[in-house]
Order: C-alpha cells, then structure tokens, then sequence
C-alpha cells in the first residue's frame, strides 16, 4: 500500500538518481537538479541532510498511517488515501 514510505526517495538521492524520473542527477553544491525532469532538491541547509529530513518526516507518515490502518473506528480508508496522497505531492515538489 505504502509505495513512497519505504525510504526508496532516500535511497535513489544517496545513488544520485533522481527520484522522481530516476535518471541520474547532478550534485551542485548540494543542489540536486534533475535535467530529465526539473526536480530540484534544496540541500543547502548545513544544520540538516533534505534527505534526513525526508527519511524522518517519512517516518511519521508511516507512523500515522499504521495507527490510522488500526484505528477504523476513527478513520477510514479516505483519511489515509488522503494522508498518502499529501505526502506524495509533497515529495514532488
Ligand atoms: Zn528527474
């Protein structure tokens, strides 16, 4: 059900792939940019890693989406479609 949760994004950025297209990608100064595509990943932050971040955020969503599969008394199938789908847009960019 899960297809972005498995830390795949985290794995193709450390490959140098992009995610998105899976072509590779270039690191510019810690700017990846995708020519195939036009993702762009901002990884100028020093304090952080985007693909830390992403892995840790991801986390949660898999977290919630657990605890909303055991939970059908408070949430339905819509909720965590929903929950799924906000964290996919948001992983495009
Ligand atoms: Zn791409």
């Amino acid at each position: 059900m899960i297809i972005e949760g498995d830390g795949t994004w985290n794995k193709m950025i450390n490959e140098g792939r992009c995610p998105r297209c899976f072509s590779m990608i270039n690191e510019e100064n810690k700017w990846f940019v995708c020519d195939v595509c036009s993702l762009q990943i901002n990884d100028k932050n020093p304090d952080m890693d985007w693909s830390f971040a992403v892995a840790n955020i991801e986390k949660l969503v898999i977290e919630k989406i657990d605890y909303m599969m055991d939970h059908p008394d408070k949430y339905d199938l819509n909720d965590i479609k929903k929950v799924e789908a906000s964290w996919k847009r948001i992983l495009r960019g």
